[in-house]
């Protein structure tokens, strides 16, 4: 049932990315002297000669900008923009980072004009509207994670670790000591043991066991008074759930440490249950991944970070309050970490991430969670006979594969991944988590369709197929694209912008 590159690729990409487009010549190659892209009226005051005006000031060289007209432009920065992948464009099945789409009503809710104008120094008595939208997101989240309290403040995921580690540290300096350890399994996101160590912790790795859990015993052993917490990301990186971790939390506050919960992962748990509920005492989401405001290329993000009652103290400044009816900002708190963020947080996020939990609702929410773990599934039931499943264990809203067959033919899950792109999607993530040797790991989230995903199952089976009757192909992969190859380390810094007409 294998389909061709070609088959798949008319179905997927159809004129999307045609081949014209690919041969767009650098801006400065269409550069022709005396083409300009505006036009001013004649001077109509009095001339003054720059040179002496700005004396030292005045450039002798000519800047070596590029000459073009409007449309010369804008055709060449259109066609740039049609070599983007997008999830507006096609699957993004990226594991641990929930590329799920983003719905036009968002967008819609945040250009509203009170919204989108609101000025961080306007008067709070004037600001009542917007911090009524930060002050419903915030209850909202607090349901939905079964936490007391919150902070917008964080920029990111990993902004909301440093915050949550910062009143860790902050709680247990307040009792006396700030303890010297905090203790990451060896499948966590590398930010988590980054964080630690920036917030001035020593990292204890926790090995897991055979499926991919936390190993009690082991973590029973390890937890001592020096332990000021976990961090753990639930489900796994692996995609999978702790389905222990009420054990995990007992552990651990029985040596006075605290359990902390990397929620970037809240989108196979929204609905279903409460983090709150299982011993979690501090956590943050991203609402760039589970609650759908827009993520990547290095646009806004955002990082709440929920906790218990007993952490309320120590919340970044300032903290949103109600008074006689009005919310106020509250700055006077001794306890503080802090301030971690200029003004309240990324405010245009909590507006799309308030739309997108209004508009699912309870009922929707819980739906979107049961959808992505079943897409997730469908994935692993259509692929594991051809693809290394290396732990067993039930997936949630990831599955992660492992290259162990393909990799005997001495094709990679790097190979694979480029491969994929040749069938018009987006690759999956690479080498990780790290504790499976040549990772695929998948996350195809709530927003695709049966018919999307039967065509990635389609591209992936296919890919599989080439692997046993022509290695080179996917090892040489991808060919539909305007540089192939590139070195990994060395593109970031010497870009290659030329199309080389050896790749076709
Ligand atoms: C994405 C992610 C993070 C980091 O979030 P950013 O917003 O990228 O800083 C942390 N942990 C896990 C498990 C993640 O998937």
């Amino acid at each position: 049932m294998a389909a061709t590159v070609e088959q798949i690729e008319r179905k997927t990409l159809g004129k999307v990315r045609p081949h014209q487009t690919q041969n767009e010549g650098l801006v400065f190659e269409k550069s022709a002297a005396g083409k300009r892209g505006y036009k001013l009226p004649p001077l109509d005051v009095p001339e003054v000669d720059a040179k002496a005006a700005l004396g030292p000031a005045y450039r002798v060289e000519k800047a070596g900008l590029p000459e073009l007209s409007e449309i010369e432009i804008i055709r060449h920065f259109t066609r740039l923009s049609t070599w983007n992948y997008a999830i507006d464009l096609g699957m993004y099945p990226l594991g641990s980072c929930t590329m799920k789409y983003n719905p036009r009503v968002n967008e819609y809710v945040a250009r509203i004009e009170g919204l989108a104008d609101a000025h961080p120094y306007r008067p709070e008595s004037l600001a009542q509207g917007v911090l009524e939208v930060i002050d419903l997101l915030q209850r909202c989240l607090i349901e939905i994670t079964g936490m007391d309290t919150i902070t917008l403040q964080p920029a990111a995921g990993a902004h909301g670790e440093f915050t949550g580690i910062l009143l860790v540290r902050a709680w247990h300096e307040s009792r006396g000591n700030a303890r010297r350890k905090i203790i990451i399994p060896d499948s966590a996101h590398g930010t988590n043991p980054a964080t630690a160590a920036i917030c001035g912790y020593q990292v204890e790795n926790l090995k897991s066991n055979a499926q991919g859990g936390i190993d009690l015993e082991a973590l029973e052993r390890q937890v001592d008074e020096d332990t000021a917490a976990l961090m753990l990301t639930n489900p796994s990186t692996l995609g999978v759930f702790e389905n222990e971790i009420h054990k995990i939390a007992d552990i651990l506050h029985a040596k006075g440490a605290l359990l902390y919960m990397d929620g970037a992962n809240m989108n196979a748990l929204v609905g279903k249950v409460r983090p709150g509920d299982f011993g979690v005492d501090v956590m943050h989401l991203n609402l760039h991944k589970t609650f759908s405001t827009p993520h990547g290329g290095g646009g806004p993000g955002s990082g709440p970070v929920a906790c218990k009652k007993f952490l309320e103290p120590f919340l970044p400044t300032p903290v949103l309050v109600k008074k006689d009816g009005e919310l106020h900002w509250e700055y006077n708190r001794p306890q503080t970490v802090g301030r971690v963020r200029a003004f309240y947080g990324n405010t245009g996020m909590f507006i799309r991430a308030l739309a997108y939990i209004l508009a699912n609702g309870p009922d929707g929410l819980r739906q979107t969670t049961e959808d992505a773990v079943l897409n997730a599934n469908y994935i692993r039931k259509n692929l594991e006979d051809l693809y290394e499943l290396p732990y067993k264990t039930p997936s949630m809203h990831e599955v992660v594969f492992s290259d162990k067959r393909q990799a005997a033919k001495g094709v990679k899950t790097g190979d694979i991944a480029k491969r994929l792109i040749d069938y018009g999607f987006h690759p999956y993530t690479v080498s990780f988590p790290l504790i499976v040797h040549g990772a695929l790991m998948i996350e195809p989230t709530e927003s695709e369709s049966l018919e999307e995903l039967d065509l990635f199952i389609e591209a992936m089976r296919s890919i599989a197929k080439e692997v046993e009757e022509s290695p080179d192909l996917v090892k040489s992969a991808p060919h539909s694209t305007r540089v192939s190859r590139l070195d990994e380390v060395q593109a970031a810094r010497k870009p290659v912008l030329r199309w080389r007409h050896e790749n076709k």
